[in-house]
């Protein structure tokens, strides 16, 4: 009888945890953009151009390595097509880059000893930096973006006053906003909107999923009549599927007309021969 019960028991709950799975499915990404029809930068080849002289106690060559890490991280992702480096030094400040009146069409970083009054519509202390991209051309692509680093004296915290490690953090995370990411809700993503648990910098499998989504690299077109093909057998001009179009011509069209052309002459001349 007990047994009984506990099979009855154990045969209403699969029904219940059936439900609950399903009600509470696992996200497969995390990773979100800026907008819903973001498409990012064109170009493969982003620079920085860059203003670090308002970064309080961190030299501008400690800053220039802080940033090329930052970048570098975005750079190491597998299938990117993306490659960010430093541009050249400006004097833009931080009023300026937010209004993207800078008149280098890229994106620019500056350190920002008046952040909270640059950044009037959010909270100055707390916040370590802004990024984004306003500006787009005819095709939707970003043409300017910004990175703003709080470098407020008395702000709490502020960049002058994390690690190295943090610093780095910060500002990869914020070229993320630039590059068209939103926040991710996997927390160990660097996109995640605390980068307070991260040590160190470094990328989740999250982060990877969104640089490949927006910026996976593509293939130089190897094709027949635009479209992809597969080779078999493995190696590259091992049949006459795997030419150009041309070389498809010659075995399909051109070949096969010729033949029969001159098989209808043999019929013809044998033809005239017996009568
Ligand atoms: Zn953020």
């Amino acid at each position: 009888m007990k047994t009984h019960t506990f099979a009855k028991t154990i045969s209403n709950a699969i029904p219940l945890a059936l439900l609950i799975l399903c009600a509470n499915p696992t996200l497969s990404s995390a990773f979100t953009l800026n907008e819903a029809d973001v498409k990012g930068w064109s170009s493969n080849d982003l620079s920085v151009d860059y203003n670090f002289d308002n970064c309080g106690s961190i030299s501008a060559d400690a800053m220039k390595n802080i940033a090329q890490n930052a970048f570098d991280l975005w750079n190491s992702a597998p299938n990117s097509r993306l490659t960010i480096k430093l541009g050249a030094a400006v004097t833009t400040t931080g009023a300026q880059a937010r209004a993207l009146s800078f008149t280098a069409s890229s994106l620019v970083l500056v350190c920002d000893p008046s952040f909270s009054t640059t950044t009037s519509s959010q909270s100055g202390n707390g916040t370590l930096g802004v990024g984004s991209a306003g500006a787009k051309d005819g095709s939707g692509y970003y043409t300017k973006g910004f990175l703003i680093l709080n470098t407020q004296s008395g702000n709490t915290p502020n960049v002058t006053t994390i690690s190295t490690a943090q610093a780095e953090i910060t500002i990869a995370h914020e070229l993320g906003h630039s590059l068209g990411f939103g926040h991710s809700s996997d927390s160990t993503a660097l996109m995640h909107y605390t980068t307070g648990s991260k040590a160190s910098l470094s990328f989740s499998q999250d982060d990877i999923d969104g640089i490949t989504y927006l910026y996976g690299r593509s293939e130089p077109k190897q094709s027949i009549m635009g479209c992809g093909t597969l080779q078999y057998p493995a190696g590259p001009g091992n049949g006459p599927m795997n030419g150009p179009f041309w070389l498809f011509l010659v075995w399909f069209l051109i070949i096969p007309a010729i033949l029969t052309k001159q098989h209808r002459k043999l019929l013809s001349r044998s033809f005239s021969r017996s009568y």
